[in-house]
C-alpha cells in the first residue's frame, strides 16, 4: 500500500532532477538567511551558484552536532520567528541539547513521511494506534501522533511509561497498532507475558520501532511474542525526528524519503563520499524544510545506501540497519564493538534472557569487558549454569572478537528501559548510553 504512490515510485531520473532543483533553492536560502552556512561558504570561497547538480553537493561542508550546540538555540533559524510553530530537543548525552525549529510546512513535510511509512506497513484508517514513545522534546511521540492521525487512525497518545496502564489501554481499547523502542516492546512482551497472555490474546497487529539500532533476531523475538508484524521506523531530531524513513514488507533496508532528505554515506575519516554499497556515516541534507534546514548533517550513523529498486516498486534508496553510531561504537582492546552484535548472539542462542548490560573498564593498560546476562529461570544448578557461561563467553568470542566476563543474573534484574535503552556503561569515559 502506498500513500503518495506517484511520489514514493517515481523514476529515479525524475527523483534526481526534483532533487537537483530543491537543493539549489536549499543553498540559497540558508546562504541568505543563516549567517552560519553564509560565513561557511564565505570562507571556502563557495558561492551558492556554485551549486548547480546533486553532484556539486560535495562542495558543501558538513554540518556537525557541535555546530549544532555552538549555534544553541536559534544560530540555524532560517524562517521568521512568527513563521516557527514547535521546538524539538534532543536529549543528548552531554552538554546543551540540539534544538529543533519547525515551520507548519516542516510538519506537514514530517507528518507526510511518518503518514507514508504507516501506509508501507499496512497501517490503515482502520487501525487503533497506542502511541508508546514519549511526548515530550523528544521526537517520537508527537512525530508518530501526527502521522497517524494523518492517515486517519485512531491514535492513543498514552506516552512512554505506566506498563500496567499501556496493557489495561491495549486490551480494553483493543490496540492493533504500537509505536515504541524496541526495547520497550521487549519488557512490555515479557510483562505480557507474565500475565498469561498468550500472542493470540494480544490484539496488536503492528510493531512501529525506531529511536535506538536493533537486529533482525529482535525483530523476531518481538514478532513471535507478541503476534504482530515488527516494522522499523529511522529519524533523527536534527532532520525532523521519526519517519526520514522506514522499512517496507521486505524488510531489506530503510526507504529514505529522498525528495525530502538527500542521503549520502562518507568515509568518516576522510569525509570523501562513497558509493552505493560501501559503508561509512549516513549524511543527510534537508531539501524542503524551511525552519531549520540543515546543509550535509554528519549523522554518526553508520550504514551502507541501495539504490536498486525495491521489489516493493518503491525507488526511493535503502539504507541498511544500522549497526550503531560511531559514538556506541566500542573500541574495546582494538576491536570495534557495537552492543546490537551482542544482542544477536543472545538471541540466536537462546539459552538465557535476551536482557543485558556490558560494562567496560580498564585495568592498567588492558581494556576489561564484563557482560551481565539475564537468565532465564532461577536456579541453583551451578554445573548448567556454568555450562550456559561458558557457552555464551565462547560464542561472544567467535562473533564478536572479545574476551568478555559473563556474569549471569537473576531474571528481572537488569533495570528495563522505556524509551531509548542504555545498553553500556563505560568506565574509561564515564559515559552511558
Ligand atoms: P538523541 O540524539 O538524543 O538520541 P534522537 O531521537 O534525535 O535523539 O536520536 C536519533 C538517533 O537515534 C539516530 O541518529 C540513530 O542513531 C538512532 N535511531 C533512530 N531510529 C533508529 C532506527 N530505526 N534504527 C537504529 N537507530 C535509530
Ligand atoms: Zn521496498
Amino acid at each position: 500500500m502506498f500513500w503518495n504512490e506517484k511520489i514514493e515510485c517515481m523514476s529515479r531520473d525524475e527523483l534526481m532532477s526534483l532533487q537537483e532543483e530543491r537543493l539549489k533553492k536549499t543553498v540559497n536560502y540558508c546562504y541568505e538567511r543563516v549567517p552560519f552556512y553564509k560565513k561557511k561558504f564565505d570562507e571556502m570561497g563557495l558561492e551558492p551558484g556554485d551549486i548547480k547538480h546533486l553532484e556539486d553537493l560535495a562542495k558543501v561542508p558538513f554540518t556537525v552536532k557541535t555546530d549544532l550546540r555552538d549555534e544553541y538555540p536559534f544560530g540555524l533559524q532560517a524562517a521568521d520567528n512568527k513563521d516557527i510553530v514547535r521546538f524539538h530537543a534532543s536529549s543528548g548525552t552531554t552538554g546543551k541539547p540540539i534544538v529543533s525549529l519547525q515551520t507548519r510546512a516542516d510538519l506537514e513535510m514530517w507528518s507526510d513521511c511518518v503518514a507514508r511509512c504507516l501506509t508501507m506497513y499496512g497501517i490503515t484508517a482502520e487501525d487503533r494506534v497506542q502511541v508508546s514513545y514519549g511526548y515530550s522534546l523528544f521526537t517520537g511521540g508527537l512525530g508518530l501522533h501526527d502521522g497517524a492521525q494523518k492517515v486517519g487512525c485512531n491514535v492513543l497518545p498514552i506516552s512512554s511509561g505506566n506498563t500496567q496502564k499501556q496493557i489495561m489501554l491495549m486490551m480494553d481499547l483493543g490496540m492493533t497498532a504500537i509505536g515504541c523502542t524496541p526495547s520497550y516492546a521487549l519488557y512490555l512482551s515479557e510483562v505480557l507475558m507474565d500475565k498469561g497472555y498468550t500472542p493470540e490474546q494480544i490484539p496488536l497487529k503492528h510493531g512501529v520501532f525506531g529511536a535506538e539500532p536493533w537486529t533482525d533476531e529482535m525483530r523476531d523475538t518481538l514478532e513471535k511474542r507478541l503476534g504482530i508484524q515488527a516494522h522499523d521506523i529511522y529519524g533523527l531530531t536534527e532532520i525532523c525526528g521519526p519517519g526520514v524513513g522506514g522499512d517496507c514488507e521486505y524488510h531489506n533496508g530503510i526507504h529514505i524519503w529522498e525528495d525530502n532528505f538527500i542521503i549520502e554515506v562518507i568515509n568518516p575519516k576522510t569525509g570523501e563520499v562513497l558509493p552505493p554499497g560501501s559503508t561509512g556515516e549516513i549524511v543527510f541534507t534537508t531539501i524542503t524544510k524551511t525552519g531549520m534546514p540543515i546543509l550535509r548533517y554528519r549523522t554518526r550513523d553508520l550504514s551502507r545506501i541501495m539504490i536498486d529498486k525495491c521489489s516493493c516498486g518503491r525507488t526511493m534508496a535503502r539504507m541498511d540497519k544500522i549497526v550503531g553510531r560511531s559514538d556506541d561504537m566500542m573500541i574495546i582492546r582494538g576491536v570495534n564493538v557495537f552492543p546490537s552484535q551482542v544482542e544477536s548472539v543472545l538471541i540466536n542462542l537462546n539459552i538465557t534472557a535476551p536482557f543485558f548490560h556490558m560494562v567496560v573498564d580498564r585495568q592498567g593498560i588492558l581494556d576489561t569487558v564484563e557482560i551481565q546476562v539475564e537468565v532465564k529461570e532461577t536456579t541453583d544448578d551451578i554445573k548448567s549454569l556454568e555450562g550456559i557461561r561458558d557457552k555464551v563467553a565462547a560464542e561472544i568470542k567467535s562473533v564478536v572478537g572479545i574476551a568478555a566476563k559473563i556474569t549471569l543474573v537473576e531474571p528481572k534484574s537488569i533495570p528495563r528501559s522505556q524509551g531509548k535503552n542504555k545498553l553500556v556503561t563505560d568506565k574509561r569515559t564515564q559515559v552511558n548510553f
